[in-house]
């Protein structure tokens, strides 16, 4: 199948060449026709899948002809994050180059002013976190009865976020014989009655769950106590060829404190959570997307559906409390037929979240053992991988006794922040190919007290 199968014009199949793609995505293959023919869409599938073209591509071809007017836009889609929302807008850009398309965006967390002058000057496409949108429709800076297509994107975690309300507000102010397309990963109870409620004999399509069945991440979890998760992080990032890693954690100052750790320890690690402003996100987002930290330590709502290409790792420093988090983020790995690697570390206060995961995927995760370790190992008598630190702190038992309070040792801090992670030893195996495992004690958390050659 090709995208020329699916009915698209010819400006649009030519931005889509130009992406660089030549074969649509199960979502984009089913979604696409029914969307062309002005039907209503169920779209279960979640990001990785190539969703955000399959209602972007025939928007545009929807929107072609048609005129704009002041504070009317035609058309609305609404994600539950501003990143989320950003990223929409640049497929926007990548897909509409050929047509004369006006988008404007509606986040928080930036500044109003230019939102309103876009807003009066007519758009095609708006794209807006409810929250915005709901500030700027009180204060009569926006007429929603012009809107003929709406797009719900990520439902189920609009739901987690407590934005039903707003959407179910925002759907009645919308005119009724609108074209409504809902996506979501997941279709729980009140997703199904919010589709009913707001959708016209929808076509339901469903792809799979990509980052549970996903053949291209391979994943295991690594039973852990909680005390000793920093440092297994720490010798997975240097032993397991990472080349770029996004590390999750439950909480915010998790995010905070590890990436501070990593950082000391060498790493160029970054962050991004809920507490930083906009402009801070993006920044963060963008060094790591240019390279220049390769690993981001996350919060689930921050990273939520983050597009960024070619991660190698995926950590969950945390097993998700929520287990669609899980998919969510391993899903930010083997994307779009990348190899990636998933590590979910289990401490006893991750028991019962990682058995709902289990639960939810139908699966359950391999524990990482000696087999799947891709450098040597050997016997921990020998000098540890680590060897930075080893020369600073030569016992093995005050280490780990002191890793949780290092932050308040500014001094140590500085001389382990000039220390770099020892790269050249991971790159030994471009090819990707396992090596050979040698004498090893794993795979529990003992699998510390072996080293790297
Ligand atoms: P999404 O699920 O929309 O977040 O897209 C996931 C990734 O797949 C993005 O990096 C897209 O650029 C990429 N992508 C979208 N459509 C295709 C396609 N037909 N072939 C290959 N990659 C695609």
């Amino acid at each position: 199948m090709t995208f020329a199968d699916l009915g698209l014009s010819p400006e649009l199949l030519k931005a889509v060449e130009d992406a660089g793609y030549t074969e649509p995505t199960p979502i984009q293959a089913q979604a696409i026709p029914p969307v062309l023919m002005m039907k209503d869409l169920i779209g279960i599938a979640q990001t990785g899948t190539g969703k955000t073209a399959s209602f972007v591509l025939p928007m545009i071809d929807i929107l072609a002809n048609g005129r704009r007017r002041a504070l009317m836009p035609r058309s609305l889609i609404l994600e539950p994050t501003r990143e989320l929302a950003a990223q929409v807008a640049e497929n926007f850009e990548k897909y509409g180059v050929n047509h004369d398309l006006r988008m404007a965006l509606l986040i928080g967390g930036v500044q109003m002013g230019d939102q309103i002058k876009a807003l009066n000057d007519g758009v095609d496409v708006l794209i807006a976190t409810p929250g915005r949108l709901m500030d700027l429709f009180e204060r009569g800076k926006i007429l929603l009865n012009g809107c003929e297509l709406l797009v719900i994107d990520e439902a189920d975690r609009m739901l987690d976020m407590g934005f039903i309300p707003d959407i179910e507000f925002i759907c009645s102010k919308l005119p009724d014989t609108r074209q409504t397309m809902l996506f979501s990963a997941t279709m729980p109870p009140p997703i199904e009655k919010l589709a009913k409620k707001f959708l016209n004999n929808p076509k339901r399509v469903e792809v799979s769950r990509a980052a549970s069945t996903n053949k291209d991440i391979t994943a295991f979890k690594v039973p852990v106590k909680s005390r000793q998760k920093r440092e297994t992080l720490r010798w997975l990032l240097r032993n397991d060829l990472v080349e770029t890693a996004i590390v999750f954690a439950n909480r915010k100052t998790t995010v905070r404190e590890l990436n501070k750790s990593l950082q000391r320890h060498g790493f160029a690690s970054g962050e991004i959570h809920g507490d930083m402003d906009q402009t801070s996100r993006l920044r963060e987002l963008d060094r790591f997307k240019k390279g220049e930290v390769n690993i981001l330590v996350a919060s689930d709502v921050a990273a939520r559906g983050l597009d960024i290409k070619g991660v190698s790792h995926v950590f969950n420093f945390d097993t998700p409390w929520h287990p669609d988090d899980y998919v969510h983020r391993i899903g930010r790995t083997g994307r779009a037929g990348a190899k990636g690697r998933a590590f979910t570390f289990v401490a006893e206060e991750d028991a019962e979240a990682i058995d709902n995961v289990e639960k939810l995927t139908g699966a359950e995760i391999p524990v990482f053992g000696k087999k799947d370790v891709r450098v040597e190992l050997r016997p921990a008598a020998e000098p540890r991988d680590d060897r930075d630190e080893e020369e600073e702190r030569p016992r093995r038992s005050r280490r780990d006794r002191d890793d949780e309070d290092r932050e308040a040792r500014p001094a140590r801090s500085r001389r382990e922040k000039a220390a770099k992670p020892e790269r050249s030893r991971r790159r030994r195996d471009e090819d990707d190919e396992p090596v050979p495992a040698g004498e090893w004690n794993g795979p529990k958390p003992d699998f510390l007290s072996v080293s790297a050659l």
